[in-house]
């Protein structure tokens, strides 16, 4: 079975752009991709769980929702994750390109997430001191640190320390989607096991050819000179592990 554990409803990027379920399961169909964990960014954490529910409602079978959480001074999302992971969203997702990922704005929602017993899936663009303090102050708390440390990065030495947080701290999974230097993935399943490394297509990227980002994410992970065990752990094995 393959689950891809980092689909967008909305993505970061400047027109935040938005995928509907049918769009999304239809690229699945398309690359041969069973489930899918789906959340929204660049929105607020209230329209983020709608957008989830609206597509779990359509496709129980085949997505899985994760909560968006960003901070609002208007009111706080803690009560909105906390409700939202109640009713049955398996977790939770933070960016740190819409915010500083800064003690009052991080730190609560790791309270919670060991609390539910739920992962935080975090881009942390490439910082590491956040990821090293994070992992060691909520040891029980679920930490997946998307693209293996930085969306796209070339620079190996950066890339080799997360792998050392995740070797570190045994709380800590590694997302590898939106990775450039591959054999860095095989390097992590080397370091810290298939099962703390998680497939990811950071799509669905419907356009402009069905469902080829998808395919090649796949491709990614198949290409790797690990044991066919492990690639499958890592297509699909690890998180649903992680997500029991
Ligand atoms: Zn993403």
């Amino acid at each position: 079975m393959i689950i891809d554990s980092h689909c967008h409803l909305k993505h970061g990027d400047v027109a935040g752009t938005e995928y509907s379920a049918e769009e999304i399961v239809r690229v699945m169909d398309a690359a041969g991709i069973d489930r899918s964990v789906v959340f929204a960014m660049q929105t607020t954490t209230r329209r983020s769980i709608e957008m989830a529910r609206d597509a779990v409602a359509q496709f129980p079978d085949r997505l899985i929702p994760y909560v968006y959480a960003l901070p609002s001074y208007d009111r706080p999302v803690i009560e909105e994750l906390r409700e939202a992971l109640e009713e049955g969203f398996r977790g939770i997702k933070m960016h740190v390109g819409e915010c500083r990922i800064r003690e009052h704005i991080s730190d609560p929602v790791f309270e919670l997430a060991e609390e539910l017993d739920v992962p935080v899936l975090m881009d942390l663009g490439g910082d590491l001191g956040t990821a090293q303090r994070l992992a060691a102050q909520f040891p029980q708390t679920k930490l997946i640190i998307a693209h293996l440390g930085q969306y796209k990065c070339t620079v190996e030495p950066l890339i080799g320390q997360f792998i050392e947080v995740a070797e570190a701290h045994p709380n800590v999974w590694l997302d590898a989607s939106g990775v450039v230097m591959t054999y860095l993935i095989a390097e992590a399943v080397k370091r810290i096991g298939a099962e703390r490394v998680l497939f990811g297509v950071d799509g669905p990227y419907p356009r402009p050819h069905e469902a080829t980002g998808a395919r090649y994410a796949i491709r990614q992970i198949e290409m790797l000179e690990i044991s066919a065990e492990d690639k499958a752990m890592v297509l699909g094995g690890s998180v649903a592990r992680l997500l029991g």
